[in-house]
């Protein structure tokens, strides 16, 4: 990972140039300067050679004796036997001794007659001007690099009467010097090594900081606020990732509460039940939850966000509240109406302005409520009301009337007076018998608070009911035909409501018979059920009046009805009762066939 940071690389490459160069300057220059001191030691001792043959032979020099011999002597033996044996010491070297007109007199390792005139040579021009000269150079004769010393030897009169010249070969000085400039080099090349190594560990300190720092930087980037810098110094850069580490936490952590803040909101909007649509300014779709897409018939549809409102719905109401609680900066209620048919649904919208922190207007919020099913409710009690106000009505105008009539007419007989008593009493009874029924019915619906249940067997309520009915079956010579088992029957439930049940199921029957007709009542039981049956041989009912007559004061012949006292309500009774109870009743008929309603009621668990 590191090793690929270009920072590294041009940190070290920096680095590492300064090395080299100090190194090799340093090399460089060290080589040279032991390669001065190794000359220079050379010279001095061929210097002091020099010196000390001179003092040795000036006399004989300028006397002109023949020196050769004494020159292979003061030389130090036989040069060409030392170049036979290889051996090369420091002091072996060659002794040439020249007269004032630089020809070559003697010579330690030539024969003088073969030697050139040596004054042309650097080292003998210098010493001939300055009393010493020096040089180095590759001698012809011995193929060789050497270095010469000249110094002059003066006749008494201080002219110049000759040379005396030391030259030895820097073969061993070149030797030394390798050695040298080896040890020069190597240490050169260690400390480059050392070098590089404390540049590359500098480099890396300096550099992994800032490619963690990158690497966080390129995290946030993709959104990844997990990762941390690793901080290892208390420098600029360890204080920059501390900063950035802290910063990273800070960030994660709003982002969490912001996740957990709009996951608790997305829950709340998906659980509500109120459909809710947000808009921008532009009246694009900010926000819409699954209870809105469901009312606007649009589920499933997940792209909508960001899209112009009328995209999501037609509905003008809808657009309409949200641009003048947008405008107005109020809230503002409307209505609206969704779909036809059955799916129509009535909505109710409550829309308000969204503020930004500065006040603004920034978009706008509705609420839709679907009030269908109230407005439904609503029309039931609306209607139940009217029915009930009417049927309550007729009798009241009838008593009125014959009460008025008999206070008014002071002078009737006293048959027509008797005939209106008996008229109001039949009135009164009416009455009496729709407000028991009403009573009765909003008893049944208050639901199982109201009434008391408990276990009981199904035949006594059948039995009562029908005892009580026994007069009116035989004033209209209805036979009454049971078939009810021997043993109990065992449901749960109140018995005065079944009890009502049953008497207005014979009661129908009974009224609905036709002069010496049958009734027949039956109770069984069929699997987990108990099922009472009350079947009669009567005017029957058409089917497009069988879903209807379980309604309150629904009757298929309102004056027959009232002629045989009915309230329209009994029916309605029934079929809460047996709802009530966890039961269903169903009626088969058809016209002049009879009619046959069946009760069916959950058995008692056996433990109970
Ligand atoms: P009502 O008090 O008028 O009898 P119900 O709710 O008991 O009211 O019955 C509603 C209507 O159903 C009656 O008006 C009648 O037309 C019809 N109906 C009920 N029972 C029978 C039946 N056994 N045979 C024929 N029609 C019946």
């Amino acid at each position: 990972m590191i090793l690929r940071s270009r920072l590294l690389w041009k940190l070290f490459a920096g680095m590492a140039a300064i090395v080299l160069v100090t190194a090799t300057v340093i090399g460089f220059l060290a080589a040279r300067q032991a390669e001065t001191e190794a000359l220079g030691e050379v010279e001095r001792r061929l210097t002091g050679q020099a010196r000390l043959v001179r003092a040795i032979v000036a006399e004989e020099l300028l006397a002109g004796f023949d020196l050769d011999a004494r020159v292979r002597d003061l030389a130090g033996g036989s040069s060409r036997e030392a170049d036979r044996s290889g051996l090369e010491s420091g002091d072996r070297f060659r002794l040439t001794i020249m007269d004032g007109s630089g020809r070559v007199i003697a010579d330690s390792d030539l024969d003088p007659q073969r030697a050139e005139n040596h004054a042309d040579r650097p080292e003998v021009l210098a010493a001939r001007s300055l009393g010493l000269g020096s040089a180095v150079r590759r001698s012809a004769s011995l193929e060789r690099d050497m270095m010469y010393v000249a110094v002059p030897v003066l006749t008494p009169a201080g002219e110049v009467g000759g040379f005396v010249r030391v030259a030895t070969s820097l073969q061993a000085v070149d030797h030394r010097l390798r050695a040298l400039r080896r040890a020069v080099f190597g240490a050169a090349a260690l400390a480059t090594i050392i070098g590089l190594g404390v540049a590359f560990f500098f480099a890396r300190r300096v550099a992994a900081p800032l490619v963690g720092v990158a690497a966080l930087a390129d995290a946030w980037e993709r959104g990844d606020y997990h990762r941390r810098v690793e901080v290892s110094s208390r420098d600029e850069i360890g204080r920059l990732a501390a900063a950035l580490n802290r910063t990273s936490a800070q960030i994660s952590d709003q982002l969490q509460t912001i996740t957990n803040d709009r996951n608790q909101l997305t829950a709340i909007l998906a659980g509500m039940v109120e459909g809710l649509v947000a808009v921008d300014e532009q009246d694009r779709i900010v926000l819409l939850n699954e209870a809105a897409t469901e009312l606007l018939g649009i589920q499933g549809r997940t792209d909508l966000p960001g899209r112009p409102l009328y995209e999501a719905t037609r509905v003008p109401e809808i657009g309409q509240a949200l641009r003048s609680a947008q405008t107005s900066g109020e809230t503002v209620d409307g209505e609206a109406s969704v779909g036809d048919g059955l799916r129509r649904r009535a909505l109710e919208i409550h829309a308000a302005p969204l503020l930004n922190g500065g006040g603004q207007v920034i978009g706008a919020v509705a609420v839709l409520h679907d009030v269908t099913q109230l407005q439904r409710l609503e029309g039931i009690r609306r209607q139940f009301v009217s029915n009930v106000s009417h049927e309550l009505k007729t009798p009241l105008t009838a008593i009125r009337g014959y009460v008025e009539t008999l206070l008014d007419a002071q002078d009737l007989d006293q048959a027509t007076r008797q005939r209106f008593l008996e008229r109001i009493r039949i009135q009164t009874a009416r009455l009496s018998a729709l407000v028991t029924d009403l009573l009765s019915l909003s008893r049944i619906e208050a639901g199982e608070d109201a009434v008391e249940r408990r276990p009981l067997d199904l035949r006594v309520p059948v039995m009562e009911a029908t005892r009580a009915l026994r007069s009116a079956a035989e004033a209209r010579e209805v036979r009454l035909l049971f078939d009810l088992p021997e043993h109990p029957v065992i449901v749960v439930g109140e018995e005065e409501s079944l009890r009502q049940a049953f008497s207005n199921l014979i009661d129908n029957a009974i009224k609905y018979s036709d002069e010496r007709g049958r009734v027949e009542i039956e109770l069984r039981v069929e699997g987990q059920r108990a099922v009472v049956v009350v079947a009669d041989q009567g005017v029957g009912i058409e089917p497009h009046q069988l879903d209807r007559i379980f309604e309150r004061f629904y009757r298929v012949d309102r004056a027959r009805s009232r002629d045989l006292g009915g309230t329209g309500l009994g029916l309605a009774i029934v079929k809460n009762v047996a709802q009530a109870m966890g039961g269903e009743v169903s009626v088969t008929s058809g016209p002049g066939e009879g009619s046959r309603f069946e009760m069916s009621l959950p058995l008692a668990e056996p433990a109970t």
